[in-house]
């Protein structure tokens, strides 16, 4: 569980493609479309744009690459990674 108290909401898999795409363009933009497309606060916003993996598998901070399933904490330094398994391989 995010020790920031914020609730992550369930993404749909599309969702989840989109944004991480969304997120490899500009993060900003990311930022705004949770605003904007899923009603989420700016703090929220922010919040779950960082901790969206752009590589699966790759913690967000650290070097650690084998993080395998989704909403976890890297073994390695503690950091929270959404890490979204995707079904989008090419
Ligand atoms: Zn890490």
């Amino acid at each position: 569980m995010p020790k920031e108290g914020i609730d992550i909401p369930e993404f749909t898999q599309s969702d989840k493609n989109r944004l991480i795409k969304m997120k490899q363009e500009s993060p900003i933009k990311t930022v705004k479309c949770l605003m904007d497309d899923y009603k989420l606060s700016h703090h929220e916003s922010k919040y779950i744009t960082k901790h969206i993996n752009e590589t699966y598998g790759k913690c967000n901070r650290c070097n650690f690459d084998k993080l395998d399933r989704e909403n976890l904490i890297c073994p390695k330094c503690g950091a929270l990674n959404l890490n979204w398994i995707t079904d989008d391989t090419d």
